[in-house]
């Protein structure tokens, strides 16, 4: 693997404790969650008693004050390491974030704590039934009403659905301007605000995705996070982060499947000698090696330029769609390489095939991956 150059003394040592947690945390209880389709809340308030929840956040509002994402990315790759059940990397780095840059003092001051205790889990609801990868065709719509706003509408794939306590919505709030949307701060228990299925899934069996319904919600003026015609733009703002997230998450499963794939073909035996020792794995390993560490460049490059404040969203869009085409065929490879014993569910890299299709599709997928892209490098049609 290449030499990781971003991490110093300090990191080494987080990623140290990071996994025993893990180990102790998340590695005996992941089997069960994927069998039960979510996570227990109690390893949430044990990664918030850990400190592991939205470092970053202010000491003031609960939080470490520790806005480094390199320590954010130790703990996904960790936690990816293992399983990926437990979606702690959308409550710090997707979620958040919005709350902590949009929110009042007063809306950090009563959600930040309990983000960080894991007493508040997050999710973030844009995607609805009949709209996806264009953001600004949602119909969920809310309405001024003076005092409060009344929300009305439905979301679909929401992960942490259903263990969520507050949402990020995005709603339309305007009529003639297609993009004006606001974001609205949904919590557990207000009236009208209905979970439906937790959906079964292809893969990521562990994590809780999820319809929400909105039905003549009163959401108080309190709870509008940012201005309430900004929503598009905030959005847009964020999913930079959002997509470096990812990658580091695809690039972390994809080592993962190697690693193991290493120690299957190094064991197994095939017409006398190890299945190792064929040219055809040896190449096909030394492919996935080097694929890997252009990958791990490319993400780690782009956590320089996240900490100087300087990751561009066709940078962050470029990353997200090499190193979920990367896993893709990584995954797709090492379960070849593992023959019959690939198909079956008590070898791990089964699962790491069936958790690794959805990087292509979600958070963006790769075509509107390629769309930014193209569009950086001025070739949408626009005349300039
Ligand atoms: C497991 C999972 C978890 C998710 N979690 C969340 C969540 O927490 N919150 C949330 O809001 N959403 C979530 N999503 C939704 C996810 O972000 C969307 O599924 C994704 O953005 C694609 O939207 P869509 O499903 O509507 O597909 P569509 O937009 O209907 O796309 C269908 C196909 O058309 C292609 N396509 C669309 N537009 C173009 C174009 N302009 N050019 C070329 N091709 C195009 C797409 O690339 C795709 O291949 C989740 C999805 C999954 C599967």
């Amino acid at each position: 693997m290449i030499r990781r150059r971003i991490f110093d003394e300090e990191h080494t040592l987080f990623r140290d404790s990071v996994r025993r947690w893990m180990a102790e945390h998340v590695a005996p209880h992941a089997e069960r969650w994927r069998s039960e389709g979510q996570v227990d809340r109690d390893v949430w308030r044990a990664a918030g008693d850990a400190g592991y929840l939205a470092m970053f956040v202010d000491p003031a509002y609960g939080g470490l004050g520790l806005d480094d994402f390199r320590f954010d990315q130790i703990l996904t790759e960790e936690l990816t390491r293992i399983d990926s059940s437990f979606y702690m990397p959308l409550h710090n780095r997707i979620v958040a974030p919005y709350i902590d840059s949009l929110g009042t003092d007063a809306q950090k001051q009563r959600f930040l704590p309990g983000v960080c205790s894991g007493e508040c889990i997050l999710a973030i609801a844009m995607t609805e039934p009949g709209t996806g990868s264009d953001l600004a065709a949602i119909s969920t719509r809310a309405e001024d009403k003076g005092d409060h706003w009344l929300l009305n509408g439905a979301k679909t794939y929401i992960s942490n659905g259903q263990l969520a306590d507050l949402v990020v919505v995005a709603a339309k709030t305007g009529s003639g301007n297609q993009k004006s949307v606001g974001l609205f701060l949904v919590e557990r228990g207000f009236e009208g605000f209905e979970r439906g299925r937790n959906l079964k899934k292809l893969g990521l069996d562990g994590q809780d995705t999820s319809e929400l319904f909105f039905n003549n919600v009163v959401v108080p003026k309190d709870n509008v996070l940012g201005a309430p015609t900004e929503g598009f733009r905030n959005m847009m703002v964020n999913l930079a982060e959002e997509r470096l997230g990812g990658a580091v998450q695809f690039a972390a499963r994809a080592e993962r499947a190697l690693e193991i794939t290493h120690e299957f073909v190094t064991e197994r035996k095939a017409f006398g000698q190890a299945i190792g020792a064929f040219q055809n794995t040896r190449f096909k390993m030394a492919e996935m090696r080097t694929q890997l560490d252009a990958a791990w460049a490319l993400v780690d490059h782009c956590v320089l330029e996240h900490l100087e404040g300087a990751l561009t969203a066709d940078l962050a869009a470029e990353a997200k769609l090499f190193t979920s085409e990367v896993e893709g065929r990584v995954v797709d490879e090492c379960l070849q390489l593992h023959g019959g014993a690939g198909y079956m569910d008590e070898y791990e890299i089964t699962r790491h095939y069936r958790d690794a299709r959805v990087s292509r599709i979600y958070a963006g997928t790769s075509e509107i991956m390629k769309e930014i892209i193209g569009r950086g490098l001025g070739l949408d049609g626009r005349e300039r």
